[in-house]
């Protein structure tokens, strides 16, 4: 075919609108047209041919719009649209042509599909590789920074990062979930996403400087790296293929990186003489992975968590009206079998400095003393630390915490679970579970149990507040009730299966 004369544009809504491309295919397969005499414009590249032009607007060969009126995908298998779902979202401006030439072999021949060695499939696998590898790093390199405009009482999170394909919107859903009580927004240069409590709204590129500059939050998340840095497990090698340091410019703790390799072998000799002084003997080599089994304390993590109170406890995240100035941080053991958490410290913990030891954290232990569980295997915290109280003449009444107060804490809560590492969690209550879960947090009331994306096993259950709060005694009903809920959290001993979600 002489490509000028029966060239077919095609205009996509933008780079990632897999579904117009998929859509346009379809029409493309039916029509017999050939690969090579495609246009795709995706508002980014445009290809099929040096002297490429824009998109005909004219009404007799108009461009297909798919991405106003996306239509059916084509009829293929649905590993095969799977993969080119996946390689549509590539950088690469030659990914319409390569898609169109194995999607072109597949209708014609279905059998094609069994072809796995065929050299168009292995350089689409490679780019779906290369995609999926790209949605992996933005789930773990974003970095969010509070932002609090003047007079505006909520606390946004933005981020800024580079991504090197088209994965802004297939990351997003994995954000949502994970941060569902923050007001956040990504920023890239391919677009941005933002999440404001109840929908995801796709936003334009941006450009680096919209983005906040280093602050106080910044701070957090550097003591939060600087805490969990196990100099006994690094590998820098690792490091580098794991963290591209194409990601370096945008990652705070990336500063830190230098000053704690080079302090490594200082501080692997000082977990090694702390671990001497508790009487725990650790192997001179720590094997990574035994170290990593939840209910296994990982070497130095006892340090770890002392690092982390002390650095919770100069935290200044959320605004001072209206809470305590005590940071009252977990306590318990690092590899604990099960970690309790709960919404905030009270009055009582707020004095004491240790939570759970007011007239809810009584009935708690109670319940642990019922059920005779060794209290070296228990972690305690709360999803807040410090505690938030409305006055009422003397008294300081619990005031529930802010969804900002529960955010600002986030990184707490988490960093106590990376150096703790328990099997299974309880969250006692609805603001426990919320910071766990996220928006897949079922109420208290449901009896349900949700694995969390790290494979923790999260149990959620009333909190012994609001059974004190209803007047049931704790030989009632309920209570029992309660009880047996919280007797089916304990996790089955280590190295055997977690038990089934
Ligand atoms: N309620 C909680 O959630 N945590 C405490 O520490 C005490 C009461």
């Amino acid at each position: 075919m002489s490509s000028a004369a029966a060239a077919r544009p095609v205009q996509l809504a933008g780079p990632d609108d897999t579904a117009g491309a998929l859509a346009a295919l379809a029409r493309l397969l039916a029509d017999g047209v050939p690969p090579e005499a495609v246009h795709w414009h995706d508002g980014v590249a445009s290809q099929g041919g040096l002297f490429d032009t824009e998109p005909d607007t004219g009404a007799a060969a108009g461009p297909e719009h798919h991405g106003a009126l996306p239509g059916p995908p084509p009829r293929l298998q649905a590993e095969a649209l799977a993969l080119l779902r996946q390689v549509l979202l590539h950088d690469d401006p030659g990914r319409f042509v390569q898609v169109h030439r194995l999607a072109q072999r597949l209708h014609a021949d279905a059998r094609h599909w069994l072809d796995r060695l065929h050299p168009e499939r292995l350089a689409l696998e490679r780019m779906a590789r290369e995609v999926r590898r790209e949605i992996h790093k933005m789930h773990a390199f974003v970095r969010f920074r509070p932002v609090q405009a003047p007079g505006d009482d909520a606390v946004r999170h933005v981020a800024w990062f580079e991504p090197a394909h088209h994965v802004v919107r297939a990351a997003a859903p994995f954000f949502q979930h994970r941060f569902a009580a923050m007001h956040w927004a990504i920023l890239t240069p391919r677009g941005s996403v933002a999440w404001d409590r109840q929908a995801l709204r796709h936003g334009p590129p941006a450009r680096r400087e919209d983005a906040p500059p280093p602050d106080a939050g910044e701070a957090l998340w550097l003591a939060y790296y600087r805490s969990i840095f196990n100099p006994a497990r690094t590998k820098p090698a690792m490091m580098r293929r794991e963290m591209p340091v194409r990601f370096w410019r945008n990652l705070p703790e990336a500063a830190a990186i230098a000053p704690l390799l080079r302090d490594a072998s200082l501080r692997t000799g000082g977990m090694l003489a702390h671990a001497a002084d508790t009487g725990r003997r650790l192997p001179r080599t720590v094997p990574a992975e035994a170290a990593l089994a939840p209910g296994t304390p990982a070497a130095g993590s006892r340090i770890h968590l002392r690092t982390l109170a002390a650095d919770a406890a100069r935290c200044q995240a959320c605004p001072a009206e209206g809470r305590a100035a005590r940071t009252v941080f977990g306590r318990g053991a690092t590899g604990a079998a099960l970690m309790l958490v709960g919404e905030q410290p009270g009055d009582q913990e707020d004095q004491t400095g240790r939570p759970f030891t007011g007239a809810a954290g009584q009935w708690l232990q109670r319940a642990i003393a019922t059920l005779g569980w060794p209290l070296d295997r228990l972690y305690v915290t709360n999803a807040v630390k410090h505690f938030h109280f409305s006055l009422r003449g003397q008294r300081r009444l619990h005031k529930t915490p802010a969804q900002q107060a529960v955010a600002a804490c986030l990184g707490w809560l988490e960093a106590e679970i990376a150096a703790v590492n328990p099997v299974a969690i309880v969250a006692l209550g609805q603001t426990a579970a919320q910071a766990l879960l996220g928006d897949a947090a079922p109420p208290p009331t449901a009896g349900a149990s949700l694995r969390r994306s790290d494979g923790r096993l999260v149990h959620v259950l009333p909190h012994p507040a609001s059974l004190l709060r209803a007047g049931h005694a704790p030989d009632s009903a309920a209570a029992s009730a309660w009880l047996a809920r919280l007797a089916a959290a304990w996790p089955a001993p280590p190295g055997a299966p977690l038990p089934p979600a």
